[in-house]
């Protein structure tokens, strides 16, 4: 995990945020290489579950929402973490956390496990006297109950279907912590399907499917990802049958998505505190009623943890000393995850060669992100592009001057292959692009 963190740092990834000031916990920043990342990654969960589906559309909803909202779901009276307090050196812990009845850092005598809410407030207007309390939102989904009618009445959707949303959530975690896996201001990738209650079980199962197979087909393990089942006694307050997906991180097994059921509460709630009817009504069975609501919660951040996870390896590589080898890092993220998908190097800078490969990365550019690189031994600019997950590294040498031809290099096989200069766009980008079998 230390060795992820500081390559994270290191090449641009994911650090601190307000770091010259010294930091704000549980709080980051991603920098260019992590922005790339975390979108592609956001993308092609777009793509897998709104885009190619015809029962899922999709919504932006602001983060701000009236306050009332979140008295009506339940947030306000019931969104609390317990919490104990050291009374020797006044850390605050979440009860849940803890592995003993002492403080974990110093080893000192805890107070009794008292109620604390983890949403951030806010004040909205302009005003000391007239502004209004209220709070950023701890989870994206209510935006999706509170507008339900506007969509399915508007984009003339029936049930069954969903609404997915990707956006800023904000908690204030008692202790953010194992980098990004817990933080205080982070993405969520949030799914609310609307069903008939007797086929609840039916399409429960289905979500299970589908949420499996997504993680497999962004390159993570199946050993490393495992179901977990929620208690009934320490379900939350909104739902009927929770199951987790976890994956194991070095740090131990951890949470990616909920998938709960969360029955019919959160609509009859919201038709009950604005007095506004959120029933679907069924044109062809001339019938009104609250549809039952199962959601698929992931976390984007938590997700871009698991893939750089999955993806970090180190592996012994021959050196061009005879018997000699030296360790080279290797991000085998899957190519349409990959921030960078081509690098593009000239063997040297002269000759002509560097202008040469500056017009052919300007070329690629258009299509997908590139990066050129001509300082430094070919082997050493190679390595940089491995740690860094690039799937391929586009040489142009002499043979390019003379025939038109460059050589591509494969990051994990480091296989070469030679091709026509004219051909390298369409050989990269039918191997990054996001894709899914139809059926
Ligand atoms: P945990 O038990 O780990 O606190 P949770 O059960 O409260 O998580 P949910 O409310 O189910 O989490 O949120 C759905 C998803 O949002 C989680 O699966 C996770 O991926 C993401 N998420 C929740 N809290 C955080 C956080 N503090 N930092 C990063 N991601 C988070």
């Amino acid at each position: 995990m230390d060795k992820l963190v500081s390559l994270c740092k290191r090449k641009g990834f994911i650090f601190q945020s307000s770091g010259i000031y010294g930091g704000v916990n549980g709080c980051w920043d991603f920098g260019p290489l992590g922005v790339e990342l975390k979108r592609n990654l956001k993308n092609d969960w777009w793509y897998n579950f709104v885009q190619v589906r015809d029962n899922m559309v999709g919504l932006d909803a602001s983060i701000i929402m009236h306050p009332d909202v979140w008295k009506a779901s339940g947030h306000v009276d019931a969104f609390h973490d317990i919490v104990v307090d050291c009374k020797e050196c006044k850390k605050r812990f979440r009860e849940d956390h803890l592995e003993s009845k002492v403080c974990p850092e110093c080893g000192g005598e805890l107070t009794e496990p008292k109620q604390f809410n983890s949403m951030l407030r806010t004040q909205l207007g302009v005003s000391e006297d007239t502004a209004v309390n209220t709070y950023l939102r701890p989870e994206t989904c209510q935006s999706i109950f509170v507008d339900f009618k506007e969509i399915y009445s508007s984009y003339r959707v029936k049930v069954p279907f969903g609404i997915a949303q990707i956006g800023k959530a904000f908690r204030n975690e008692v202790n953010p912590r194992n980098f990004i896996f817990r933080s205080r201001e982070f993405e969520q990738m949030e799914i609310e399907f609307f069903c008939r209650e007797e086929s609840e079980e039916e399409w429960f199962s289905w979500w299970q499917k589908e949420i499996w197979q997504w993680y497999l087909d962004l390159g993570i393990a199946e050993s490393k990802l495992r179901w977990y089942e929620h208690p009934k006694e320490s379900l939350a307050h909104y739902s009927k049958r929770t199951v987790d997906v976890e994956y194991e991180f070095p740090f131990g097994w951890g949470e990616l998505q909920g998938l709960a059921n969360r029955g019919t509460f959160d609509l009859t709630a919201h038709s009950k505190a604005s007095g506004k009817d959120l029933a679907f009504f069924d044109q062809e069975q001339n019938e009104r009623y609250i549809p039952t609501v199962l959601e698929p919660s992931a976390g984007a951040d938590r997700t871009t943890l698991a893939v750089l996870c999955e993806a970090y390896d180190e592996e012994e590589v021959p050196t061009s000393k005879e018997g000699e080898t030296e360790t080279r890092v290797v991000m085998r993220l899957h190519p349409k995850l990959a921030p960078i998908k081509a690098a593009v190097l000239p063997l040297v800078k002269k000759d002509g060669l560097a202008e040469l490969a500056q017009d052919l990365e300007a070329k690629l550019r258009r299509k997908f992100p590139t990066y050129y690189d001509h300082s430094g031994a070919i082997g050493r600019r190679y390595r940089r592009q491995d740690e860094i997950g690039t799937p391929f590294c586009v040489t142009v040498d002499f043979d390019t001057k003379e025939k038109g031809t460059v050589t591509v290099r494969e990051r994990d096989s480091m296989a070469q292959v030679t091709i026509p200069i004219e051909e390298v766009t369409a050989y990269i980008e039918k191997r990054v692009t996001l894709e899914r079998p139809i059926g």
